[in-house]
């Protein structure tokens, strides 16, 4: 076991699962996008492993532009209220944008976004989210392409954090009970 892995409890998606459905959700926006050009936004941290393995599947031409924002409220939970901490360097008017989400949970934060995004015009406006958790979800955001739909679990791994760390696992993990008590996001 390397130190990465320490935290982790069990293994939800292995790292092969992870690749195939990429691939797959690449090629669905490739053929729903051919003929236009799009603007990946990725919301960072977490999304940045994803929309990179995601961009390499995409056979229509795409940019990338980042945003990172921060949510207040309790430590677990999304109050909905978000501060832009980064905003997008490119202006989205007229553009088909496709904002790229690693996880979302009560949806509250992707609410948030899309209002802002909405408000700058652009030509098309659409969400790819790697996992989501049905179960958590507050309040409806139209999703369309969706990875995994998984449990109502603290998870980490490509991408997604505790604490900052275990963004680098190649594969979705538990996080272990032992480090669960006071998790936060
Ligand atoms: P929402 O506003 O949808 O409740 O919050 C979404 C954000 O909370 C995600 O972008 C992510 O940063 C964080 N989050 C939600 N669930 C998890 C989880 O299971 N693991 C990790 N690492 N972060 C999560
Ligand atoms: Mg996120
Ligand atoms: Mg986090």
């Amino acid at each position: 076991m390397s130190s990465a892995e320490q935290g982790v409890g069990e293994i939800l998606i292995p790292e092969a699962d992870v690749r195939t459905r990429v691939a797959e959700l690449g090629a669905e926006i490739s053929a729903d996008y051919a003929g236009r050009d799009l603007l990946l936004v990725g919301v960072l941290k977490g999304a940045v492993f994803f929309m990179a393995d995601l961009m390499r599947t995409l056979s229509v031409p795409c940019e990338i532009d980042f945003m990172a924002i921060s949510s207040y409220g309790a430590a677990t939970d999304s109050s909905g209220v978000v501060r832009i901490l980064k905003d997008l360097d490119i202006n989205i008017a007229g553009r088909n944008v496709l904002v790229v989400e690693d996880i979302i949970d009560s949806g509250l934060t992707l609410s948030y976004l899309m209002r802002s995004l909405r408000a700058r015009k652009p030509a098309a406006l659409e969400v790819c989210a790697l996992l989501t958790k049905p179960e958590r979800r507050e309040i409806e955001v139209p999703v369309r392409y969706v990875g995994f739909e998984i449990p109502n679990r603290f998870v980490i791994g490509y991408g997604l954090d505790f604490a900052e760390r275990y963004r680098n696992l190649p594969y979705i993990g538990v996080l272990h009970p032992d480090l669960v008590p006071g998790a936060t996001r």
